[in-house]
């Protein structure tokens, strides 16, 4: 990176193979694929070991890159299995592998010198110090820590040239450290830091006072109670600080105390550039195939305009907040997020402005129409855009055909049917409609 000239990855989740060929389609430069049981998110990977050794080969072939991840923090009984799997995998050739554990990183890279790690986001790595120690055992990128300042970012890089630099630019943020949290194993006995953690933090949670407590446990084994508004406003404080109030606010939907605003530094991609950073990441394998395909193609494109020097396009903008997402914020890049960092209100997304209508799968041979597998209902009259890698075609729905070939005049999601193209055929498409 000491170059000017260098272009960042965008680099991409894939939660399974049919995302990873998405990925790469709507603009990935390097996709990040989980390892069953070494990975945290390990509940939702769809790969495994024939998978892997397919996806490496397929975005080898492609001319793309592809690293493994592998990030948790091992116990003593998962020691061995995880290095018999890390030498298995090795042999597939990934293009490297995302690891956390100290420990595992030192053995991985005793067994096979040549191994390309990269250093997990988990692993916090919050200063240059601790960056060089990585460089000087042999990791060859590290992945910022989400709690860095662009100032620090760039501080890191000046420190430690040598070394590759990436930084998430979209998706989830912990309201723990990175995922050094104890929440959802305290909750439902799921350990975030082996890979199975069920958002907590992000759960809906309702203030209750002490004596209503036994009542409302047994309320909540039936359908859910009906909401009974506070009767004050209540606040929590700590003994030692006593000018100190934190308000909790509840309304009908409940009470949100630890619910991050999600990640979006679209904005910042010249800056995260400018202060060294070679790999723009993607939050997210658990993710839709429609979300890949859409935040990949904005930040594709706002990659290009910024290379090729054009303005930041305020469309590629609006085409990520399309897609259903928390309230986004530019976290810590730009200054350290206090209370606007959390979303008190609710712990959900912001108002759609689309809804994905469906996947086109192939065109039938004997009507030329577009096999659709829709995800939402689709009626005649509606306006589809038909979304493609390098573009998107607004049609009004003039027909809709049954999978038997009768033509109706609405099809339900979840069922497939035949739409006209308003374009030429292409591999890839697919459509939501504008609410
Ligand atoms: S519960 Fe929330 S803060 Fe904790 S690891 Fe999971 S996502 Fe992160």
């Amino acid at each position: 990176m000491e170059n000017d000239t260098f272009t960042p990855e965008l680099l991409v989740p894939a939660g399974d193979f049919e995302k990873l060929r998405y990925a790469f389609a709507y603009g990935a430069d390097a996709v990040y694929a989980g390892v069953p049981i070494f990975s945290l998110r390990a509940r939702e990977n769809d790969f495994t070991l024939t998978s892997l050794k397919e996806a490496v080969a397929h975005s080898h072939q492609l001319g793309k890159r592809i690293y493994l991840t592998m990030n948790i923090y091992a116990h003593n009984s998962k020691v061995r299995p995880f290095l018999d799997s890390f030498c298995e995998l090795a042999d597939l050739g990934p293009d490297g592998f995302i690891m956390s554990d100290n420990g595992l990183i030192a053995q991985a890279l005793r067994l096979r010198p040549d191994a390309v790690i990269h250093l997990s986001t988990q692993a916090n790595a919050t200063n240059w110090t601790a960056v060089e120690f990585f460089r000087d055992i042999g990791v060859k990128r590290v992945i910022l820590s989400r709690e860095l300042s662009l100032r620090e970012i760039a501080q890191i890089h000046e420190k430690v040239p040598d070394i590759e630099l990436e930084a998430f630019v979209h998706g989830s943020i912990c309201i723990a450290q990175s995922g050094r949290c104890l929440i959802s194993n305290y909750l439902n006995h799921r350990d975030a830091n082996q890979g199975t953690c069920t958002n907590s933090c992000r759960w809906e949670y309702a203030l209750l006072r002490e004596k209503e407590s036994l009542l409302a446990v047994e309320e909540m084994q039936q359908p859910r109670p009906r909401y009974q508004p506070l009767e004050n406003r209540y606040a929590v404080t700590e003994k030692k600080r006593p000018n100190e109030v934190f308000p909790i606010d509840e309304d009908e939907h409940g009470t949100y105390l630890m619910n991050s605003k999600d990640l979006c530094a679209i904005e910042l991609l010249q800056e995260l550039r400018d202060a060294g950073v070679c790999s723009f990441k993607v939050e997210g394998r658990t993710k839709s195939l429609y979300y890949v395909a859409v935040i990949t193609r904005a930040y594709r494109r706002a990659i290009d305009d910024l290379m090729d020097g054009r303005p930041f396009d305020k469309n590629n903008l609006l085409e990520v907040l399309s897609v259903s997402s928390r309230t986004l914020m530019t976290g810590f890049y730009l200054k350290r997020p206090q209370h606007y960092g959390e979303n008190f209100c609710d712990g959900d997304s912001l108002p759609l402005t689309h809804r994905f209508a469906g996947i086109v799968r192939g065109t039938q041979a004997e009507t030329g129409l577009a096999v659709v597998e829709t995800k939402n209902k689709v009626s005649c009259g509606d306006t589809l855009e038909w979304l493609y890698p390098e573009k998107t075609v607004h049609a009004p729905v003039e027909r809709i055909c049954s999978s038997d070939g009768t033509e109706v005049s609405e099809v339900s999601g979840g069922l497939n049917c035949c739409l006209p193209h308003p374009a030429p055929a292409a591999d890839f498409c697919l459509l939501r409609s504008p609410l």
